[in-house]
């Protein structure tokens, strides 16, 4: 890139690539994966490094333009793009690099979970990622992240030692336990409200690189109580055991019985996170309970189960999903997720219902910004479908499962499942004293809110607001 063909104002040493409207790579290059989502950024940054990123942070204050900050792409509230801002596209900076024997992974700032695992799985280690391979590290662990691993190891962001950010004045800063502490906690679990995020460090644990795991399919009919088995079993199971429960669409695939096939289903993903064996006694329970239809769970690699959801979620269909935190999964809950489950709006739509527990909620609620740990399940409608036409009909049906299970719930939202930014949601994520203190981390390092497309966290002071409104076009 020369100097002639860099924007106005950016400065001279940006070794990155710039795309504009009107280039081939425009409209591939601001494709996300929610399909409702169609922003066009002014500017798209593709950095090389941390200076980079820094110039493109500058080069937006400098001209009072939005930053919206790309990882995977998968927030569902289209926060990873920006209409006539500037797009940071960290998908350029994609290295891993493991040391076995500290047990490290330092990952950069544009990596996917399946590129993760990828590298760190060669040396049988793991940290809790995305329970599907495409979704980014860098939303993902902002917002918390859980993944597969999480009753065993924690969040993803529980595993941070260190992250590098690019802040809204442009330096390049470590937050750590003992170097910028509050920007530490805040980036565990406040999600990109305080900066760019350019490199992880995580701390890794052995993990396969064999695991037994795999899926269970029953016929919907039996769901109320093959649930409550579940709930009675992994209550008491040890940490290891990782279970989620999806009402779904029997998919036509060869593993499912012909007669199930189109029909709602009740499946189930199992992982067995330590020795195989100990798995095989460990999960066989689960297999009894009911009648079960399909049973594909035998040992395989690590990456092998963390692929097998990938499916389910094709990118550019549209998409509508929220999160909700249970105080417990009692008959009453049990019966509206079963109810619920049974009208799915259409075949790519699921009602996932997960078990967290575990690490996650040993954890102390304030060690860090992320919040809730004490609520083990979590019911998660995903509403999935192609045509515009449908789109009302699905955004009825998630909040018609909020509605439902309205009874049963703390209250509590988690960020990286809410599908817009409405403030009482974003609150919802944390108690009152926590977000209090968001926000005085925000006044500490981006009092302007240069750092606005996300689940925002707002700084205390009103001018910014006023003065973005007459700036952003
Ligand atoms: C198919 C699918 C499966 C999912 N599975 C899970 C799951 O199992 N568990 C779970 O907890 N969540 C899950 N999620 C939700 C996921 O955690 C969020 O969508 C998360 O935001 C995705 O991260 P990303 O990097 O892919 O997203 P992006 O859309 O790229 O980013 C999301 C947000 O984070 C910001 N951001 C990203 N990277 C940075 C950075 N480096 N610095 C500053 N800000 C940044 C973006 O600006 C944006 O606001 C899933 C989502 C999808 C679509």
């Amino acid at each position: 890139m020369t100097v002639e063909t860099l924007p106005p104002g950016m400065d001279a040493s940006f070794r990155g690539q710039i795309i504009r409207p009107g280039d081939t790579d425009y409209n591939a290059t601001r494709a996300v994966f929610n399909g409702m989502v169609d922003k066009r950024p002014s500017l798209i940054v593709r950095p090389s490094g941390s200076l980079d990123v820094a110039d493109a942070v500058n080069y937006a204050r400098g001209h009072d333009l939005p930053v919206a900050v790309r990882c995977g792409g998968h927030s569902v509230a289209g926060k990873s793009t920006t209409e006539g801002g500037v797009l940071i596209d960290l998908r350029s900076l994609k290295g891993v690099h493991v040391d076995p024997v500290a047990r490290i992974a330092y990952c950069n700032g544009g990596a996917l979970w399946g590129e993760f695992d990828r590298e760190t799985q060669a040396f049988g280690l793991a940290t809790p990622g995305g329970r599907m391979t495409t979704t980014g590290v860098g939303g993902f662990t902002l917002g918390g992240g859980y993944g597969w691993l999480s009753p065993v190891h924690g969040l993803a962001c529980d595993n941070l030692v260190s992250v590098d950010v690019v802040t809204a004045d442009g330096r390049v800063v470590i937050a750590s336990e003992d170097i910028n502490p509050e920007l530490f906690w805040g980036v565990r679990g406040g999600g990109g409200d305080f900066g760019v995020v350019t490199s992880y460090r995580f701390r890794l644990h052995p993990v396969g690189p064999i695991v037994r795991a795999g899926l269970l399919i029953w016929s919907a009919t039996e769901a109320e109580s093959v649930i409550a088995g579940w709930r009675d079993y992994v209550e008491q199971a040890p940490d290891e055991l990782s279970t989620a429960l999806g009402m779904l669409v029997a998919p036509p695939e060869p593993f499912v019985p012909t007669d199930l096939v189109g029909k709602p289903v009740l499946a189930m993903f199992v992982l067995y996170a330590g020795d195989p064996d100990d798995g095989m006694d460990c999960i066989e329970p689960l297999t009894k309970l009911g009648n079960v239809q399909v049973n594909l769970v035998e040992p395989m690699p690590y990456t092998t189960f963390q692929a097998m959801p990938d499916p389910m979620a094709p990118a550019g269909w549209l998409n509508y999903w929220r999160g909700h935190h249970l105080a417990g999964l009692d008959g009453g809950a049990i019966d509206a997720y079963a109810a619920l489950g049974r009208e799915l709006p259409s075949a790519m739509t699921q009602l996932i219902m997960f078990r967290h527990g575990g690490a996650v909620s040993r954890v102390a609620d304030d060690a860090m910004a992320a919040s809730h740990r004490d609520a083990v399940y979590m019911m998660h409608p995903i509403a999935q479908w192609q045509d515009p036409v449908d789109t009302a009909r699905h955004r009825a049906w998630v909040e018609r499962c909020g509605a439902a299970i309205e009874p049963h719930l703390t209250g509590g939202t988690y960020i990286n499942f809410e599908p817009d930014d409405d403030e009482a949601k974003v609150r919802a994520g944390y108690s009152a004293d926590k977000y209090a203190k968001l926000v005085a981390i925000k006044d500490a390092w981006d009092p302007d809110n240069l750092f606005r497309e996300n689940l925002n966290i707002k700084p205390s002071g009103a001018d910014h607001e006023r003065r973005h409104q007459r700036a952003t076009p």
